[in-house]
């Protein structure tokens, strides 16, 4: 089952009732391999998505081509009402938009904590130095790093690091959120950290499509979790239904096997 799409069509002028992400029959291909078989998704202002399906089903293609990091091969893909899948977008405009985490957080070492913080707005959008540490030291606070704004990430654990990660997405004021298992490389102690910091930013209203393996965070956080197996969204709906009422043989046998 794919997701109904109702078909919106855009004249550069979004309004927050409409998704803010549109997905239209999205296929992905790496050589003769699809990873993507036609993706319908639409996502609105505010809402938590959890992406959730088997390895190797397409759930990081299909994230990753939410903020342009990966060409598609066919459909569309509008974020706030503007096309990022045709010839010309503007890469900067839609990386500032979209923040995203990955598992591995890659901060750089040789850097402070505040400096990883700062770098990108510093960097790529040029804001002035104090507006940008300002920023980035609430962000710290909000994280709940705000002592180690002085360290180097070798002195925190995985799961501060990841929180550090975050912060610096947030630095750069994204209207939505892309996590991809941002704590499946993580000491399971260091998880639930990252999880709480993740639900505070939802719980603040920030728009947030998640992949993850935390079934019970995905139970609990998600307004809508999405079913996928390869290359398809075989079902969505609110985690209710599909944790408890899982309407596909393929939903059902994934969740006999993580739950
Ligand atoms: P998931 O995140 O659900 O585990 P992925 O989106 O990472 O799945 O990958 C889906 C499939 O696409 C896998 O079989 C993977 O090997 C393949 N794949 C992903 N990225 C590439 C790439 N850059 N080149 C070739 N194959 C890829
Ligand atoms: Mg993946």
């Amino acid at each position: 089952m794919s997701e109904v799409n109702v078909n919106i069509e855009y004249s550069g002028s979004w309004t927050p009732d409409q998704p803010i992400i549109d997905i239209r029959g999205l296929h992905k291909s790496f050589g003769s391999f699809e990873v993507l078989k036609g993706i319908d998704l639409s996502v609105q202002q505010g809402e938590v998505v959890c992406i959730i399906g088997p390895s190797g089903s397409g759930k990081s293609t299909l994230i990753r081509t939410i903020n342009g990091l990966t060409p598609v091969n066919a459909g569309e893909i509008f974020i706030e009402g503007q096309l990022i899948t045709g010839p010309k977008f503007d890469k900067l405009a839609l990386r500032r938009k979209v923040g995203m985490v990955f598992q591995q957080y890659n901060l750089f070492p040789h850097r402070t904590v505040l400096d990883n913080v700062m770098m990108a707005p510093r960097l790529v959008l040029k804001e002035p130095k104090s507006e940008v540490r300002e920023r980035a030291r609430a962000l710290l606070a909000k994280v709940r790093l705000g002592d180690k704004e002085n360290h180097y990430p070798g002195e925190l654990s995985g799961g501060q690091q990841q929180r550090v990660a975050i912060a610096r997405s947030l630095c750069m004021r994204p209207d939505m959120m892309l996590f991809d298992e941002v704590t499946a490389a993580l000491d399971p102690e260091t998880v639930k950290e990252v999880l709480t910091t993740i639900k505070e930013l939802a719980a603040d209203g920030m728009t947030c499509v998640l992949v993850t393996h935390e079934m019970g965070f995905a139970r609990e956080i998600a307004d809508r979790v999405i079913f996928t197996d390869a290359g398809r969204i075989v079902e969505a709906g609110p985690p209710a239904q599909i944790f408890g009422d899982p309407q596909d043989a393929r939903t059902r046998e994934f969740l006999s096997q993580v739950l």
